[in-house]
């Protein structure tokens, strides 16, 4: 025998929910696993790809974005242990790095 966390009543060991309140007996464990993480998460993801498309666009773009990406992503590693954003965003920074190079490359032969 178990009881519920909601109510308190007797409730058998195999319920789901419980007979006397309906509240789901694993009601406590359920509340909201970091809602503010994943939005954090879906941020920096963002971030990093927004950074690796402007990467080519325009370089400084790139720079900014991927920068907030990776500041973003390493926060959300640490609170999450998800790294998506911030290998996306450390992409980013690498393309603009590149397209930097290629641009001063292509600029001082032109000139
Ligand atoms: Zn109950």
């Amino acid at each position: 025998m178990k009881f519920c966390t909601h109510c308190g009543s007797e409730i058998n060991d195999n319920a789901v929910v419980c007979i006397k309140c309906g509240c789901a007996v694993e009601c406590k464990n359920v509340s909201s696993p970091s809602y503010h993480s994943e939005n954090k998460a879906s941020a920096s993801l963002i971030l990093g790809i927004v950074g690796i498309i402007f990467a080519w666009l325009f370089a400084l773009v790139g720079h900014i974005t991927s920068i907030i990406g990776i500041i973003l992503g390493i926060k959300e590693y640490k609170e999450t242990e998800k790294m998506t954003g911030l290998v996306l965003s450390i992409i980013g920074e690498v393309c603009s790095i590149f397209s930097s190079i290629i641009g001063a490359v292509a600029l001082s032969s032109v000139f």
